[in-house]
């Protein structure tokens, strides 16, 4: 099975609880006002990896304490992600699965590939960015409306002190002179002010 990605990070720190490798899958449908990932909501973009192969990346991946799901919108992708998350569960690692979608909307939804996935994830982060909510005083999260789901005790003991969780960014320069910043963040502030210090402002 195939999985259509925008993004891999073999290893970060800002996209969940501890070192994770992260993917960033490709299309997204809810086209949330102020999103700032608008690059991953076309469904025809991006790249088809196999899922064995980025099993594969994980499994040689050292030193990760899980893997994180994020978009785009993993639930358009659920049964390719549900394979894939059997394997790195099967491997001690845990899986964070963000969604746009609230987790009443997917348990309402009864649909097997949706329940599948919610079966393999310790942590659900669900609901959409809400711009007039911005709020970024929990951890990679950036809106108020958003909810943590413990679906396994994993991450349980987070529950209750997750304020004490500071938000961060990475920032990696490349070669060919762009930057990625990836984290939790004021991110349309962030690329206007990089636009104005490329403008020279
Ligand atoms: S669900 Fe995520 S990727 Fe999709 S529009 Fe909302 S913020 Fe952007």
């Amino acid at each position: 099975m195939k999985l259509r990605i925008y993004m891999i990070l073999t290893k970060t720190k800002v996209e969940g609880p501890g070192a994770r490798f992260c993917i960033w899958v490709q299309g997204c449908p809810i086209h949330c006002s102020g999103c700032g990932a608008k690059e991953t909501w076309n469904f025809e973009a991006g790249e088809l990896l196999e899922v064995d192969e980025i099993f594969s990346m994980i499994r040689n991946t050292r030193d990760i304490e899980g893997v994180t799901f994020l978009g785009g919108e993993p639930f358009e992708q659920a049964s390719a992600l549900y394979e894939l998350a059997a394997m790195i569960k099967g491997i001690g690692l845990t899986v964070l699965t963000f969604t746009g979608y609230t987790y009443e909307y997917i348990l309402k939804a009864d649909k097997k590939e949706w329940n599948d996935l919610l079966s393999v994830t310790d942590l659900l982060i669900d609901g959409p960015f809400q711009e007039d909510k911005f709020d970024l005083s929990r951890p990679w999260v950036g809106s108020s409306n958003q909810n943590y789901r413990f679906l396994t005790d994993a991450y349980k003991h987070l529950e209750n002190n997750l304020s004490s969780i500071p938000n961060k960014v990475e920032v990696r320069l490349h070669k060919n002179g762009t930057v990625f910043i990836n984290g939790t963040g004021d991110f349309n502030n962030i690329k206007k002010r990089l636009k104005n210090l490329e403008e020279g402002e």
